[in-house]
C-alpha cells in the first residue's frame, strides 16, 4: 500500500490520546511551528514502526499529499537516517513518480531531520515538503527542523509511556502486562507464577468511589500498591490490570507454592491503611496462577487468575490458588443467568407447575402452591433449586416473581372461571420484599380479575425474620387487603419468638427437613410436636411440608396440625392436569384422603 497508515494527527486540533491510541502527544504543535518556520505547507513524521503523521496549515490552498514517490522518497530517507535539505527538488529522480501528471507531481523543495530516542536508537524521521522550489533554509530555519524531531522524539517516548502506563497510578497496565508476560515466556516450556489481588470487593470499591470521589480511590491503589511492590521486593514489575486490581508476575520454580510469601502479603494488605487521613481496613484476594508459556495462546490468564482472587476474598486466608473446577463452576452459573435472563424475555421455556396443599380436618385441598420449572433448550431441566437463588444473586428476582404472578394468577382466573374453587400460594423472596409488592401483586390481580382473597405468598424465614418494621408494614398492608402470608421453611432458621409473634404472617409452614423423619425420629416427632404447639398458639394455621409416607401422615395427624403437602399427597402437578387430580380427589373414597 502506498499510503501511509496512523492517524492525521495535525489536522485535528485537540485529537486526544485517551480516544486515539496512535495520536502523538505534542504533534501538533511540533508541526505547526516546523510549517511556519519553514513555510511548507507539509510536514510528516514517519516512525520505524509504520506509523506516519502529517500536518497541512489550515488554509493551505495548494496541499501536498504524502504519497507516491515523495512517501518512498521519505522512507528511504527516514531508513538513511541522516539530515538532508534539498531546496531546487524538481530534478531529483527520487520525486518523481510513474505516471503522474510533472506539474502535480513534483516535489520542489524536501528537508529531513531524523528522530532520535533519549537512548540515541533511530526511531524515524521528520520531513518538510513544498511542491515550489525553496531558497537554502538559513541556519535558524534548520535549526526549527532539528529542535522540532527532538520534540517529536520527545511525543514519542511519551506515547510509549501512556500505551504502557496507568496515568493514575503509574502503574503500568493491562497492555504492558501483556507485553512483558509474552516478553518473560519466550520459550514454549517456559511458567512463571501469577499473582493477582483484587483490593475490595467490587461493590465495596464503588462504595468508596462513591463517598469519596476518584481522587481517593486513586491515592487507595497507590497505597496498596507501595504495599505490594514492598512485598514483591525491587526487580519485581508491579501492573494494574483493573481498576481495583493489580498483578504481579514471580519467576521461581514450577511446582513450589509460594504459600508463606502468599500468608505475608494477604497480612500486610488487611492491615489498616491510611487514605488521605481515612482509615479503612481492606477485604483484598490474592489469587495464584502457574501460567504456562503454551496457554498463553488464546487463553486469558488474567481471567483465571481473578477468579481465583475473587473467590479468595471470602476466605480465611485470603489467597486461593486458580481452580479449573471453580472457575468452570462460576463460568457455568454466568451462563445460566445469561440464558435465564433470555428465558424471562422470551417466556418459552418456563412453566408453573401446581402442588396441592390439603386441610387435614376435611380432606379438601385449599391451596395450589405454584413453583417455578425452566426447561433449557441444551441444558434440559434446571432446578429452582439452582435458578432461584441465582436469580436473586443476580437482580433477576423481580422479573422472575413478575413472570410468575403473570402466569400464576393468569391460570388461577382460569382455573376459577371453570367453577374450581382453589387458592393459589406463590413463593416470592427477599428482592421482592418492598414497597412495590403490594402494587405488582395489586396490578396483577385486577389484570385476571382475581381477588386478592385467592392468593397467598410465601416467604421464607430467614427473610421474613430478618426484614425491617418497613417490611412488616408491606406484608400487613397486604394481609388486610385479603392476601394470605405464609413462613415457608419454618424450623431450620434462626427466629426469635419475638419476631414471630409479630410477623403479620397467617400460616407457618413446617421444613420439609424436619417432617421426613417424624414416624421414625422421636427426637424430630418432639420438635416438630412444639412447633405446632407453639404455630397455633401464636395464631397461625400450621402446615407440615414434605409429607412423603403414609407413615409421616399418620405422625402428622396426631399432632393437630392443620394442613399437609408432600409427595404422599400430590408432586406438583401441570397445570393441565390439576382440574383431573382435584376431581379424583374429591371423589376418592374417605379413607383414602387423609382422614380427620
Ligand atoms: P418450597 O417453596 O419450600 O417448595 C417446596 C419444594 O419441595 C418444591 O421443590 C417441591 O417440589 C418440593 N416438595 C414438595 N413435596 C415434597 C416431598 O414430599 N418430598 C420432597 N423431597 N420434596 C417435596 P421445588 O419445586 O424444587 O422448589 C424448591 C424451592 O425453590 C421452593 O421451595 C422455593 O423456595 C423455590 N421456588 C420454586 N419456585 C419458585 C418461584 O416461583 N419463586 C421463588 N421465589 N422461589 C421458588
Ligand atoms: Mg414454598
Ligand atoms: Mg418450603
Amino acid at each position: 500500500m502506498d499510503t501511509p497508515q496512523g492517524s492525521l494527527a495535525g489536522s485535528r486540533p485537540g485529537a486526544g490520546v485517551a480516544d486515539e491510541p496512535h495520536a502523538l502527544p505534542g504533534f501538533d504543535a511540533v508541526a505547526r511551528l516546523a510549517a511556519t518556520r519553514l513555510d511548507t505547507p507539509l510536514v510528516a513524521l514517519l516512525l520505524a514502526d509504520g506509523s506516519a503523521f502529517w500536518y497541512t496549515p489550515p488554509g493551505t490552498s495548494d496541499p501536498i499529499r504524502l504519497d507516491g514517490a515523495l512517501l518512498a522518497a521519505c522512507r528511504q530517507a527516514m531508513r538513511r537516517g541522516l539530515a538532508e535539505v534539498v531546496p531546487d527538488a524538481r530534478d531529483d529522480p527520487r520525486f518523481v513518480s510513474a505516471g503522474t501528471e510533472p506539474a502535480h507531481a513534483a516535489v520542489g523543495f524536501f528537508a529531513c531531520e531524523p528522530v532520535f530516542a533519549l537512548d540515541g536508537q533511530l526511531l524515524g524521521a521528520l520531513f518538510a515538503a513544498d511542491r515550489h522550489p525553496h531558497p537554502p533554509p538559513h541556519t535558524g530555519e534548520l535549526g526549527a527542523l532539528r529542535d522540532a524531531a527532538a520534540l517529536a522524539g520527545t511525543g514519542v517516548a511519551l506515547r510509549h509511556y501512556l500505551e504502557r502506563t496507568d496515568p493514575a497510578t503509574g502503574l503500568p497496565h493491562r497492555n504492558a502486562f501483556f507485553a512483558d508476560l509474552h516478553a518473560q515466556l519466550p520459550g514454549e516450556r517456559d511458567s512463571a507464577w501469577l499473582v493477582a489481588i483484587e483490593v475490595a470487593p467490587v461493590a465495596r470499591f464503588h462504595a468508596f468511589i462513591r463517598a469519596m470521589g476518584h481522587t481517593y480511590a486513586d491515592a487507595l491503589m497507590r497505597a496498596v500498591a507501595a504495599r505490594v511492590h514492598d512485598w514483591a521486593g525491587p526487580g519485581m514489575q508491579l501492573y494494574q490490570v483493573g481498576a481495583s486490581r493489580l498483578a504481579v508476575l514471580l519467576g521461581g520454580p514450577q511446582g513450589e507454592l509460594p504459600s508463606a510469601r502468599l500468608d505475608a502479603l494477604v497480612a500486610r494488605l488487611r492491615e489498616p491503611i491510611d487514605c488521605l487521613g481515612v482509615p479503612l481496613t481492606l477485604q483484598p484476594g490474592v489469587g495464584l496462577l502457574r501460567v504456562e508459556a503454551r496457554e498463553l495462546r488464546g487463553g486469558d490468564p488474567l481471567r483465571r487468575v481473578m477468579s481465583a482472587s475473587h473467590a479468595a476474598q471470602d476466605s480465611v486466608p485470603g489467597w486461593a490458588v486458580y481452580d479449573h473446577a471453580q472457575d468452570e463452576r462460576q463460568r457455568q452459573e454466568f451462563f445460566l443467568v445469561t440464558e435465564l435472563a433470555a428465558a424471562l424475555s422470551e417466556r418459552t421455556e418456563l412453566e408453573l407447575h401446581y402442588q396441592p396443599r390439603v386441610q387435614l380436618a376435611s380432606g379438601r385441598c385449599v391451596a395450589l402452591e405454584a413453583l417455578a420449572r425452566w426447561r433449557h433448550p441444551t441444558l434440559g431441566a434446571v432446578p429452582p433449586g439452582v435458578f432461584v437463588p441465582l436469580a436473586e444473586q443476580a437482580g433477576l428476582m423481580r422479573s422472575l416473581t413478575d413472570w410468575v404472578l403473570d402466569h400464576g394468577l393468569a391460570q388461577l382466573a382460569a382455573w376459577l372461571r371453570n367453577g374450581l374453587d382453589v387458592k393459589l400460594s406463590l413463593n416470592v423472596s427477599s428482592a421482592d420484599l418492598d414497597a412495590t409488592l403490594e402494587a405488582r401483586l395489586g396490578a396483577a390481580a385486577r389484570r385476571h380479575a382475581v381477588p386478592l382473597a385467592r392468593l397467598e405468598l410465601e416467604f421464607t424465614e430467614g427473610t421474613a425474620i430478618h426484614h425491617s418494621d418497613a417490611t412488616r408494614c408491606h406484608l400487613a398492608a397486604l394481609r388486610a387487603a385479603g392476601v394470605g402470608i405464609a413462613i415457608d421453611d419454618f424450623g431450620i432458621g434462626y427466629s426469635n419468638l419475638d419476631a414471630l409473634r409479630q410477623m403479620p404472617a397467617s400460616c407457618l409452614k413446617i421444613d420439609q427437613s424436619l417432617v421426613r423423619g417424624l414416624d421414625t425420629s422421636r427426637h424430630d416427632a418432639a420438635i416438630v410436636r412444639s412447633m405446632v404447639a407453639l404455630g397455633r398458639e401464636l395464631g397461625f394455621r400450621v402446615v407440615m411440608e414434605g409429607v412423603e409416607t403414609a407413615g409421616v401422615l399418620a405422625a402428622v395427624r396426631d399432632m393437630a396440625c392443620d394442613e399437609v403437602q408432600g409427595f404422599h399427597i400430590a408432586h406438583p402437578l401441570r397445570a393441565a392436569e390439576v382440574a383431573g387430580w382435584l376431581h379424583r380427589h374429591a371423589a376418592a373414597a374417605p379413607a383414602d384422603r387423609p382422614r380427620d
